[in-house]
């Protein structure tokens, strides 16, 4: 008898997790009243080799993935057998040119100073470019995101970039012991996704709400995400 090697065992439980995601996320979905389908999962592959970044997508139906650095990014880029990106951490002003064109969506848009630039290199580019607005709706100081206060303004401002198209927002919630506290930052996020809906602009069309991951995805789900970025629970523990 054969042992299985590292990368076999790894790989099926990468298969088995995502099962139990899928079921999970349709689960959820249901229960809030909504089409498992209009749920898009995303597989954040922070750390993860590309290898089986490339299983998940040609094994498991993985079809979008998300990084958080641009560095990272572009180590494994060329590697990847295909599957649409997103860029989901925070992106600093001087990796804005390198990133432009290259991602599908920049879900961390986090002030008007890196909007400007992503406007600025797409239109050179003769792109538009899709981005969520990442809110820090915990009020958290050690972290990214526009502060709740300052949304509308910071809106509004970025609304006017002819480079850019608002898709809609991103959250990363406290992380929370009781599911119930997690609750209310995905219902506040919600509510102010549905806020901007209404809102109207040839550089606005909002459609997604990034938010929920490994430990609260099912959470964010029941309160309205449509989009689930998860890592861990599909891939394991990261280890850096
Ligand atoms: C790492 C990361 C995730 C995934 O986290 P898990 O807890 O491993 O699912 C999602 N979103 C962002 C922005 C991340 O940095």
């Amino acid at each position: 008898m054969t042992e299985k090697s590292y990368s076999e065992t790894r790989c099926e439980n990468i298969k088995e997790n995502l099962k139990v995601i899928r079921n999970n996320i349709s689960e959820a979905a249901i229960r809030s009243g909504r089409n498992p389908d209009d749920i898009k999962l995303m597989a954040v592959t922070k750390t993860v080799d590309v290898e089986f970044i490339n299983y998940a997508m040609d094994n498991c139906g993985i079809d979008l993935i998300g990084e958080n650095k641009v560095q990272e990014f572009f180590s494994k880029k060329d590697k990847l057998h295909r599957c649409e990106s997103h860029l989901i951490g925070h992106l600093q002003t001087n990796k804005v040119k390198q990133i432009v064109g290259e991602v599908s969506c920049i879900q961390s848009v986090d002030s008007v100073k890196v909007a400007k630039e992503i406007s600025k290199y797409s239109l050179q580019k003769g792109i538009k470019t899709n981005i969520l607005l990442e809110v820090n709706i915990g009020k958290e100081q050690d972290k990214f995101g526009i502060m709740p206060e300052n949304f509308d303004e910071i809106f509004s401002e970025i609304a006017t970039f002819d480079g850019i198209l608002i898709k809609g927002l991103m959250a990363i919630p406290p992380i929370c012991e009781k599911i119930e506290k997690s609750k209310q930052y995905f219902e506040n996020m919600y509510k102010l996704f549905l806020d901007i809906q209404s809102k109207k602009g040839d550089n606005i069309d909002i459609t997604v709400l990034s938010q929920g991951m490994s430990a609260d995805y099912s959470a964010a789900i029941e309160c309205g995400s449509n989009l689930v970025r998860v890592g861990s629970a599909i891939f394991g523990d990261r280890i850096y």
